[in-house]
């Protein structure tokens, strides 16, 4: 059997953001279209603002194999689409079962998990604090504050991605908005359909 052969990373401040990083990827404000509620604000800020980066990820990714890691971490601007927070687009991990952790590095963000049945569940993040991520909750980071929020996060290599989910159920149940006095509050998505038993036990299932 060849063996991997062990790597340090170093999370930096710059662009780079992550050594050694096996892959990065870029969202900017225009492949974000259909996750805000305010359609109008969103379609006005795309006209002069499509291109701007909202969040990128750097990732350091050994192997897809079961047993392996992927590692990296990600970096999101602060703004709002209306009263609506920036956020990530989300998703649960197509092997739903795969948990996964984030490591709050700078700014202050909030991780919305939502169970496949349409429970909510929000963790805040800062500097120093942990969110746990368990199997079977899809789950989208949302930038609540002033500052840029850079996570560092942590799941196994074979999970993959499912965003279907949140797309078929017209997003997640709850927004992150802001709540008027420097705060965030969670509020109800009105754009929301509840999962049949049928979508939920698939999502549940899918490996
Ligand atoms: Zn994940």
């Amino acid at each position: 059997m060849k063996l991997f052969d062990p790597i340090s990373c170093t999370v930096t401040k710059n662009g780079e953001m992550l050594t050694n990083a096996t892959g990065r990827y870029r969202k900017a404000l225009s492949d974000l279209r259909g996750l805000y509620a305010d359609r109008e604000a969103f379609a006005g800020r795309e006209k002069t603002e499509g291109d701007r980066v909202v969040y990128e990820v750097a990732e350091f990714r050994p192997s897809d194999r079961a047993g392996d890691m992927i590692f990296g971490v990600t970096r999101m601007v602060p703004g709002k689409i209306g009263d609506e927070f920036f956020m990530t687009r989300g998703h649960i991990h197509r092997k739903a079962d795969r948990p996964e952790i984030y490591f709050g590095q700078e700014g202050h963000g909030v991780m919305l998990m939502e169970s496949p049945e349409g429970e909510i569940r929000v963790e805040e993040i800062g500097p120093q604090r942990i969110c746990y991520v368990p199997p079977y909750w899809i789950h989208r980071s949302v930038n609540v504050g002033e500052k840029e929020l850079t996570m560092l996060f942590a799941y196994p290599a074979d999970s993959g991605q499912n965003y279907d989910i949140i797309d078929k159920s017209g997003g997640m149940a709850a927004r992150i908005v802001d709540d008027g006095t420097g705060g965030w509050r969670a509020v109800a998505n009105l754009d929301y359909r509840r999962r049949s038993k049928v979508d939920v036990t698939r999502a549940l299932a899918e490996q």
